[in-house]
């Protein structure tokens, strides 16, 4: 009997073994992760536990290749698209309410904004944070009526790709496949296996900026047209582009993330109306190419922008930080001016400030009625170099990355990649 192991229940893993187990695959499948099942997974445990970062996120769905670059690049655009499809089902079949997952879908680039940005449009569907947690719970007893076992609380501190076994706590456990979907939250484990047996990787870029909060009737405009507008700038020559990254509305919150012993910062939405707070806040992501160790880089950027354990807050008009879903507020310590950035990446900070001011000239009644929460970084874990056919290491056949372990960088294109390992599997 063919046994697959799959390391992270993040929404990659948990993809690739629903599409196994709705294909009547016949092998053993077990499920191995440090946090907890969606019964008992707390809010406060943003990154652990079934469907991973994506379990506690804003459900937004993008709709698009050129979003999802990290799988065209393997699949080609038409079975993307196809995979795209297969896991948003996912997310209706075990949506307590699956009418009420929406796509919006812009059409025209605003005359407006021009020519101080671009606007990337495509269509995004909309879960909602809240429904994520009975979707969860209806997608966990599913796969575990299907047979599939599940490992909570349970790290896996080291893997034999040479022997097929996956070491945790005291025990450990062999396989036949392996699927490595740990997240952000198990990237420094993905480094190190990466360096323990010398893996090919890919270059990588920096991705690094700020989380950016406003009152959302000055950016009313454009979320009309777009929900999660993505406005960008590119400064080719100087290998920089910024984007405005994760837009929240309605029932906004800025999210501490705790990566590495630091604070960075992230946002999601609230469905419900009791949420409603009328901001919106977004990410202004700066992607600088050409940094030699961008991984080092980053983190000594980011621990240039911490204070006492926490990241920092700088408001022109003395705005306060804003309070998270549970009413506390957002950890933070407030700074009194834009210097910090400066000191934490230099001269690339000039790029974050003049994309802001471009912002208080297409919004005018924006002003400076605005804060930032800094940073907000992307750690793009080394990548392997894999076989497009099946994610698989070009060295070991049997094991499969997915997800952010492969730079997926969101929901839709991390749980496309586990189905599509799963296809893989299936086939053979
Ligand atoms: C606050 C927030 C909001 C977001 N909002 C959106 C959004 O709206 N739309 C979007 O597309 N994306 C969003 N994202 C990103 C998205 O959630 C991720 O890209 C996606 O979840 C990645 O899927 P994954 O399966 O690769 O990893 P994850 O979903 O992160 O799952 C990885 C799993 O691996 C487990 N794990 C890690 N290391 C180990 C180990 N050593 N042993 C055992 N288990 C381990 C973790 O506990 C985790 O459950 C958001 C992220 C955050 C943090």
């Amino acid at each position: 009997m063919t046994k697959v192991v799959i390391v992270g229940a993040g929404v990659a893993g948990v993809n690739d073994a629903t599409k196994l187990v709705d294909n009547g695959f016949d092998g053993k499948i077990t499920i191995i992760d440090m946090g907890l099942d969606p019964y008992r997974r707390p809010a406060a445990d943003v990154m652990r536990g079934f469907l991973g970062a994506g379990g506690w996120s804003d459900g937004k769905l993008t709709y698009h290749t050129s979003i999802g670059g990290q799988l065209s690049k393997y699949t080609g655009d038409e079975k993307a698209m196809e995979l795209f499809d297969q896991v948003i089902n996912n997310f209706k079949r075990f949506h307590p309410n699956p009418d009420e997952v929406q796509c919006s879908n812009p059409v025209a680039e605003p005359d407006f904004i021009k020519p101080h940005f671009g606007l990337r449009l495509f269509p995004v569907w909309h879960v909602g944070t809240d429904y994520l947690h009975e979707i969860g719970k209806n997608w966990y007893d599913y796969l575990v009526e299907k047979g599939v076992e599940f490992l909570w609380e349970t790290k896996v501190t080291d893997i034999n790709f040479d022997n097929n076994i996956v070491v945790y706590d005291d025990s450990w456990e062999d396989y036949d496949q392996l699927i490595f979907g740990v997240g952000k939250s198990g990237i420094d484990f993905g480094k190190q296996l990466a360096e323990e047996y010398e893996l090919p990787t890919e270059p990588k870029s920096v991705q690094i900026g700020v989380r950016f909060e406003a009152p959302q009737k000055h950016f009313q405009k454009l979320i009309d047209i777009s929900y999660d507008f993505k406005l960008y700038q590119k400064f080719e020559e100087k290998g920089v582009s910024l984007r405005s990254f994760c837009t929240n509305n309605n029932a906004a919150y800025v999210a501490a993330e705790h990566t590495y012993g630091d604070v960075s910062y992230n946002g999601h939405a609230k469905k419900d109306e009791a949420y409603r707070n009328d901001m919106t806040n977004f990410g202004i992501l700066m992607e600088i190419r050409n940094i030699d160790k961008p991984f080092d880089w980053s983190r000594t950027a980011v621990e240039k922008l911490q204070h006492e354990g926490v990241g920092l807050f700088y408001s022109p008009s003395h705005r306060v930080p804003s309070k998270t879903s549970e009413g506390d507020y957002v950890e933070t310590h407030v700074v009194n001016s834009i210097d910090v950035l400066y000191d934490a990446i230099g001269e690339y900070a000039l790029h974050i400030e003049d994309f802001i001011m471009d912002l208080e000239k297409v919004f005018p009644t924006l002003g400076k009625d605005w804060g930032i929460y800094m940073p907000e970084v992307k750690y793009l874990s080394p990548e392997p170099l894999v076989n497009y056919n099946d994610l698989s290491l070009t060295r070991f056949p049997n094991v499969h990355f997915v997800g952010d372990a492969l730079s997926a960088r969101g929901i839709t294109v991390s749980g496309a990649q586990g189905t599509y390992v799963a296809e893989s599997l299936l086939k053979n």
